[in-house]
C-alpha cells in the first residue's frame, strides 16, 4: 500500500490552490466543499473562478507564487501548467511540513485526490496510487451505479439516531438492532424515498429490539417477501433496487428461467432454493406459497426471484394474494418481461407508426379460450410466451382465425442470453423453420407486420455472449 487512505477534516481551515484555469478551479471547489477556507494564488483567474471569488466562497490572491503564501496553510494543491512553480511549490510545502498535491505529479505531491463516490454523510475513495487512473474512475463509476441514490440520505437518518439507540440498547443488541436497519424494512423504504415510513419502521424495530433484549428468546420482528423480476437472463438488465434486495435477503426462492450469473449477485450467505416447476406438476405452485409463508413468518426477508417480470405469466398475482391473506408484507421489483428483452434483442420495435397500433401478450397454450380474430389483425404486434411446443397449432388457429400465410413472424430464443437466436419466417413457415433449427424454450414468438421490420437486419450479440 503505497498511499493510506485518510479522511481529512478541513473545516475552516486555510487552504492554498495554486493556479488559476480549469483544474485548479475543480480542486478549490473540492477544497471549498469540504469546508476549507481556500485562497487562490494566481496573478490571472479563469471567469469561473472569478465568480466563486465574487460570491465570497474562493479568496484570490493576484501574484504569482512565492512561498511565503503557504505561511500557515494547512494543506496545499499545485495546478499550474508551468513546471518550475509546480516543483517551487512542492519545495515550499515540503520545507514547511505541509501535505501538498501537484496534480499529475505524484513524484512532487506527499498526498493524492482519489476518485470520489459523494453520498454525503457516507463517501467512498478510489485509487489506484496513480497507476491506472482510468481504472479507478471505471470502479467509481461502477460504485456509482451500485450504491443506492438516496444512500446518503440513509446514513444521515441513522447519525441522527444514535444517541437515541444508544440509551434505548446495551452495546450487543445495538450493533444487531442497526444490522437489521440497514438490512432491513428501514433502509429500504427510506432509499425508496418513503421517509415516513421509515421513521415507522424504525420505531417498530427499536421498539421489537427493546422487547427481544428484555426477555432473551421473544419473538423477532416479522419478516417480509420481496416479489423480484429477475429480467430476461443478462444480469446487467437487473434493476437496481432488484440487487438492492438480492443483498439484503436471507433466502432466495428461485426459478427455472433464473441465471447462475444472477444468483451470484445476490447475498453472498443467503439461502438458496429450487422451486422451478416440473411440466405438469400442479402442486408446485401450492408448494412454494406454503413456503413463501412459512420462511416469512420465521422473520426472514424473502426475495422471491421470477424470470422477466413476475406479474407477467409469473402467476406473481397469487403469490400476493397469499401473502396478503396471511398479513405478510411483500414489495413488487418488476423485470424485463421477456417481450421486452426479446424486441430488444431483435432490434424490433412492437409498435410502430403505420405498421402496429397495440401490442398483447399471451399465452402459448393455444387453446380455445383466446380470441383468435382478433390475434390475427394485421395491424398489431402478438408476443406468444410459452408456446414453443404449441407452435404448430398457434399458427393453425391464427390461420383459421383468418391470419395470412405471408404474415411476419419471428421466434426469438434465449434473449439476451448466450446461444440467444432470433429465426424470422412467414408464419405459414415458421413453425417449420422452428423445427428444422430445433428451436427450444425459453422463447418467445412475435407475430405481426413488425416482425419484418427492415430496422433489424443485423441482430446485435448477446452481452452476455460477449464477455
Ligand atoms: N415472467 C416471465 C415469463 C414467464 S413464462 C416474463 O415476464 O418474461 C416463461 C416464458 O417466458 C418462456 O416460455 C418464454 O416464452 C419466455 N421467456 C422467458 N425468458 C426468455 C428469454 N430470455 N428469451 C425468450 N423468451 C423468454
Amino acid at each position: 500500500m503505497d498511499y493510506l487512505p485518510v479522511f481529512l477534516r478541513l473545516g475552516a481551515e486555510p487552504a492554498v490552490v495554486v493556479g488559476g484555469g480549469r483544474v485548479a478551479a475543480r480542486k478549490a471547489e473540492w477544497l471549498a466543499r469540504a469546508g476549507a477556507h481556500v485562497t487562490v494564488i494566481a496573478p490571472e483567474l479563469l471567469p469561473e473562478l472569478q465568480a466563486q471569488v465574487g460570491l465570497g466562497r474562493l479568496r484570490h490572491c493576484a501574484a504569482s507564487f512565492a512561498p511565503e503564501h503557504l505561511d500557515g496553510a494547512a494543506l496545499v494543491v499545485a495546478a499550474t501548467d508551468e513546471p518550475a512553480v509546480n516543483l517551487a511549490v512542492s519545495d515550499a510545502a515540503r520545507v514547511r511540513g505541509i501535505p501538498v498535491n501537484v496534480v499529475d505529479q505524484a513524484e512532487l505531491s506527499t498526498f493524492i485526490f482519489p476518485a470520489i463516490v459523494d453520498r454525503s454523510p457516507l463517501i467512498v475513495a478510489v485509487s489506484s496510487a496513480g497507476a491506472a487512473p482510468v481504472l479507478a474512475r471505471r470502479v467509481r463509476e461502477s460504485l456509482e451505479a451500485l450504491l443506492p441514490a438516496r444512500l446518503g440520505e440513509l446514513a444521515r437518518f441513522m447519525g441522527e439516531r444514535r444517541r437515541q439507540v444508544r440509551r434505548a440498547l446495551g452495546a450487543l443488541a445495538r450493533r444487531a438492532f442497526w444490522e437489521s436497519v440497514v438490512s432491513g424494512p428501514v433502509a429500504e423504504r427510506l432509499l425508496s424515498g418513503e421517509e415516513a415510513a421509515a421513521e415507522q419502521a424504525f420505531a417498530r424495530e427499536l421498539l421489537s429490539s427493546q422487547l427481544t433484549s428484555a426477555r432473551a428468546g421473544g419473538a423477532g420482528a416479522p419478516g417480509e417477501v420481496y416479489l423480484i423480476g429477475a429480467g430476461p437472463g443478462d444480469p446487467d438488465l437487473l434493476t437496481l433496487r432488484a440487487l438492492q434486495l438480492l443483498q439484503q435477503a436471507d433466502v432466495i426462492l428461485y426459478d427455472r428461467l433464473v441465471p447462475e450469473a444472477i444468483l451470484e449477485r445476490a447475498r453472498r450467505d443467503a439461502e438458496r432454493i429450487f422451486v422451478g416447476k416440473e411440466v405438469g406438476d400442479s402442486g408446485q405452485q401450492q408448494r412454494i406459497n406454503e413456503l413463501l409463508v412459512r420462511l416469512a413468518r420465521q422473520g426472514k426477508r424473502v426475495a422471491r426471484l421470477k424470470g422477466g417480470d413476475p406479474l407477467v405469466f409469473g402467476r406473481g398475482g397469487e403469490e400476493l394474494e397469499v401473502l396478503t391473506a396471511h398479513g405478510i408484507p411483500w414489495r413488487v421489483v418488476p423485470g424485463i418481461t421477456a417481450a421486452l428483452g426479446a424486441a430488444a434483442a431483435a432490434g424490433m420495435p412492437l409498435t410502430h407508426r403505420g405498421l402496429s397500433q397495440s401490442v398483447t401478450l399471451v399465452t402459448g397454450h393455444a387453446d380455445a379460450t383466446l380470441d383468435w380474430r382478433t390475434l390475427a389483425g394485421t395491424d398489431r404486434t402478438v408476443v406468444f410466451y410459452m408456446g414453443v411446443r404449441q407452435l404448430p397449432r398457434i399458427v393453425a388457429r391464427l390461420r383459421a382465425a383468418g391470419a395470412a400465410s405471408t404474415l411476419p413472424a419471428a421466434l426469438i430464443e434465449r434473449a439476451s442470453l448466450p446461444g440467444q437466436r432470433v429465426l424470422r419466417a412467414r408464419l405459414a413457415d415458421i413453425a417449420l423453420l422452428a423445427r428444422r433449427e430445433r428451436a427450444a424454450a425459453p422463447a418467445v414468438l412475435i407475430v405481426g407486420p413488425v416482425a419484418a421490420f427492415a430496422g433489424a437486419a443485423a441482430p446485435a450479440v448477446p452481452e452476455a455472449a460477449r464477455a
